[in-house]
């Protein structure tokens, strides 16, 4: 086919076409994105609770597992995890009306339901903030600017006219996933809109402190002293580059008795270091090579991830994977980094 014929794009309609949808109970599919973080649980629940309000038949569905310090959010013991509970999750999607996807913009981040959506003739509708959406969904919202797939569904909420249903669950599970992915509101992502919509929160009985204890200050034992062997052990500086590198083998992982969630965070710990702008973690862990990128500034890890490790993210937090061994991932991140100029970091 000739390029220009190619390049012919139909996008998505605008999610306020989709509320006519919902106007009387539906069986809806909520799913989100493997290895879910706060943004990702908390989008997903906060829509799930709203849509169970409005009397809709709702099943939300995690691809994998959840890490320990998301556990005690409302609506949690309802939520599917894919591998765990294939069978249930596949009859949920058979018998749905309509799919919600929220905080990715590209099947194949659901890893096991890629296949699935792809096929499904359901209207999929899309609520995220990642860059570059896939052309997939017939209906959605795409903002990139936007601090939090949260702070969407809150607008979502909003556009819909029920700001009064918003409870303290709703209220828990959205401000979490603020919290998480503004990095406690210190990223630039963090607008006066998340400000009001959090004031908001606080005023329908949010109960803030508690969530930053559950989410923050309830580590194990374990896991804290993984992380003093991590940045006394695994820590690597590049100043030439302004970069900083962890890399965890699956040895590494093992000796602590890491769980999910507990690599959770690290990345971010050289950016801590005066002068250091861009920051790669490098794990083993099953038969993958993770990658996950920081940086502050005017470093996008977005586009690196997206060129060099299969991945893609925002502006500033990026993940991607390596199809190499994890010490082959190691050498070829030093590789390009050093094709790269570092005035370029
Ligand atoms: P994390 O490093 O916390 O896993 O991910 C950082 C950000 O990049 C998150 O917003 C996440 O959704 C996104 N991300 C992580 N891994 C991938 C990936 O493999 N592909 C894409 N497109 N985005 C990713
Ligand atoms: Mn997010």
């Amino acid at each position: 086919m000739h390029a220009l014929f190619a390049l012919t794009i139909t996008f998505m309609k605008p999610i306020k076409e989709a509320l006519s949808l919902l106007q009387s109970p539906r069986k809806i599919f909520i799913t989100t994105h493997h290895k879910p973080d706060g943004d990702a649980i908390g989008s997903m629940l906060g829509l799930a609770n709203y849509l169970t309000q409005k009397a809709h038949q709702v099943t939300a569905v995690a691809p994998s597992e959840l890490p320990d310090f998301l556990c005690w959010m409302p609506g949690v013991s309802e939520l599917l995890n894919y591998e765990a509970e294939s069978k249930l999750c596949d009859r949920a999607l058979a018998e749905a009306e309509i799919i919600f996807c929220v905080d990715f913009n590209d099947f194949s981040r659901t890893k096991h339901l890629t296949t699935q959506l792809e096929n499904s003739t359901l209207p999929k509708i899309l609520i995220d903030h990642h860059l570059l959406p896939k052309d997939v969904w017939d209906y959605g919202i795409s903002q990139p600017e936007k601090s939090s797939t949260c702070e969407m569904v809150y607008d979502f909420i909003n556009l819909s006219g029920d700001n009064e249903m918003i409870d303290t669950s709703i209220a828990a599970c959205l401000y979490a996933g603020v919290l998480t992915d503004t990095g406690s509101f210190r990223f630039p992502c963090t607008t006066a809109s998340t400000h009001l919509m959090c004031a908001d929160l606080l005023s329908k009985g949010l109960n803030h402190s508690q969530i930053h204890e559950q989410i923050f200050d309830s580590w194990s034992q374990k896991r804290m002293q993984f992380l003093g062997y991590v940045l006394l052990e695994k820590m690597q500086l590049i100043p030439d580059y302004h970069a900083g590198l962890i890399a965890l083998s699956r040895e590494d992982v093992k000796a602590f008795g890491v769980t999910t969630g507990d690599t959770e965070g690290l990345v971010n710990y050289p950016l801590s270091i005066q002068g250091i702008r861009f920051s790669t973690l490098i794990t083993e862990r099953g038969d993958e090579v993770r990658m996950s990128f920081r940086s502050k500034g005017n470093f996008d890890v977005s586009s690196f991830a997206r060129e060099y490790f299969n991945g893609g993210g925002h502006f500033n937090a990026a993940g991607g994977k390596s199809l190499l061994s994890f010490k082959e991932t190691i050498a070829r991140f030093n590789q390009i980094l050093s094709d790269i100029h570092p005035a370029n970091f």
